[in-house]
């Protein structure tokens, strides 16, 4: 009996277990709201049926985002998915919780903070919010300052690297702030310091350097960066800060390398922010940012909330917001303390050396990433004149893996990477199997025809035509050249891509 969708009604509900067939045979309204109620079994049933051609969040190596946490977090996550984090008078204790671990990780951060004072910071949804509230931060600070010397205020900007992750962006956007980003160069793929010291002069608000670069998850010299703009204050009678972006590293130094200068024990070091749900290891939405001292902070930026006598103090862009991942943070730190964060931090280090080395001896490719820096694997192909990153980064999602390629900004745009992002729950049997995927792959495109031939053929074909009215003699391009026009054409591609998704 062929049931129509439209004669369900709610009375049906009872005797509606064959649910699915029934409504699959219509399509939900995907922009209105349905007129009618459905029973929530369906509900249930045909969104994750959607939800089943998603990737699996597991074998998503684009990502620094924890995607597994142990069955007892994931319960106290749950069982305080109701409250509002926001409502501090209501839940005192959640409120108590997030203070703690501001301590642990200003602590962590050698912020000098004394044994009976409270850390300057707050819980964010992640780096991005951690981020626009040091910014503004630091945007009012030097305003202050400037309004005292009667100078103008209305040309603020940051030094950055090019490979500055895209919240530096939205900031400098956002809150009309420039952003002035030292270029990068073949082989050189984090902010030079000499260089961006250079471009520091009155109007620079902070310099932003990144503890685990995006793009290769190498370190910036923070410490090289600390000495040479004390010097330069000092000559210039500025006093430009520093902010570390240590959204991924900033779990990975203090464990691996606690002797790195990167923190609070370098003087211009004003505030750091780094991503609880990157190797903080909770799932996504939470974030930190936490500053040296209360002065760094300036107090016209907080908000005074006073809920039933009491006062909290708020200093966030948003409002409501869920508890959950505030719980889980606190949870991760008693349970794992310094020494479960270590081993966690290690292993995935050892895996990321044995992909690294295992691509390596495979011979195409030339490993980007540095032994010292987050644990992820960046690649380029030796030889692009043939196939290209994008194609085996295509290859492989065949076996499931979700592995980006992208081209490095400028001006290095001509290199085109694949990233392997290392979490902890990326097994050992996992980086294997990847590897031998890879081996695969490879095999496989290395037997195909050259796809990037016709292209480039295209690319070539087009300047050729051009030079041909212009009676220019047409040139055989060198290897050099050919490749360029390959990471042109492809970077091209990505860029139209990159309009609908992107790379975190
Ligand atoms: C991930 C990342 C960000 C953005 O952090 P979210 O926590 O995703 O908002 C900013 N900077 C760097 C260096 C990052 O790696």
């Amino acid at each position: 009996m062929v049931i129509s969708t439209t004669a369900i009604s709610q009375a049906d509900e009872s005797v509606n277990c064959t649910f699915a067939s029934r409504y699959v045979k219509t399509s939900m309204p995907k922009f209105k709201m349905a007129e009618k109620s459905i029973p929530k079994d369906a509900a249930y049933q045909i969104i994750s049926d959607e939800l089943m051609l998603d990737g699996n969040p597991r074998l998503n190596l684009a990502s620094f985002v924890t995607t597994w946490m142990e069955p007892e977090c994931d319960e106290l996550m749950m069982a305080s998915v109701n409250k509002n984090y926001v409502d501090m008078d209501e839940y005192p204790v959640t409120t108590e919780l997030q203070n703690r671990c501001v301590n642990m990780i200003a602590h962590l951060f050698n912020a000098p903070v004394g044994e009976d004072e409270t850390a300057v910071g707050v819980g964010t949804v992640g780096s991005s919010e951690a981020i626009m509230l040091a910014g503004l931060a630091f945007k009012r600070k030097w305003q202050n300052k400037r309004k005292a010397e009667g100078k103008p205020v209305d040309k603020p900007n940051i030094v950055t690297g090019a490979n500055v992750q895209v919240c530096w962006e939205k900031f400098a956007r956002y809150f009309e702030v420039e952003l002035k980003e030292v270029k990068l160069r073949e082989g050189y793929y984090v902010m030079d310091p000499v260089k961006a010291v250079e471009m520091v002069d009155e109007n620079t608000i902070c310099v932003a350097a990144i503890l685990g670069s995006t793009l290769t998850g190498e370190f910036e010299d923070v410490k090289t960066l600390n000495d040479l703009l004390t010097a330069k204050n000092k000559e210039t009678g500025y006093d430009t800060p520093i902010h570390v972006d240590a959204a991924s590293g900033g779990f990975i130094a203090p464990f691996l390398y606690p002797e790195l200068e990167w923190d609070f024990r370098l003087p211009l070091v004003k505030s750091i922010n780094v991503s609880g749900h990157k190797y903080g290891l909770v799932y996504a939405g939470v974030g930190w940012v936490v500053w040296r001292s209360k002065e760094d902070l300036p107090e016209e930026l907080i908000f005074h909330i006073n809920y039933l006598g009491a006062d909290q103090p708020t200093f966030t862009l948003n409002f409501s917001k869920g508890s959950s991942q505030i719980i889980a943070q606190y949870y991760q730190f008693i349970r794992l303390g310094f020494e479960g964060y270590k081993n966690i931090m290690a292993n995935c280090m050892e895996n990321a050396q044995m992909l690294s080395k295992g691509l390596e001896k495979m011979g195409c490719f030339e490993i980007l990433s540095k032994d010292v820096g987050v644990p992820l694997v960046a690649f380029a192909l030796k030889d692009s004149s043939k196939h290209t990153v994008f194609e085996i980064a295509e290859s492989l999602r065949r076996f499931g893996w979700i592995i980006p390629a992208y081209t490095m900004p400028p001006d290095a745009q001509e290199v085109a990477v694949l990233r392997v992002v290392i979490r902890e729950d990326f097994s050992r049997s996992l980086a294997e199997r990847l590897l031998s995927d890879f081996k695969k792959v490879m095999k496989e495109i290395e037997a195909l025809p050259s796809r990037v031939s016709n292209k480039v053929a295209h690319v070539t074909a087009t300047v050729d035509e051009i030079k041909g009215v212009d009676g220019a003699v047409h040139k055989k391009k060198s290897v050099k050249e050919t490749q360029e026009g390959v990471a042109r054409y492809w970077r091209r591609l990505v860029d139209d891509k990159k309009k609908t998704s992107g790379v975190c």
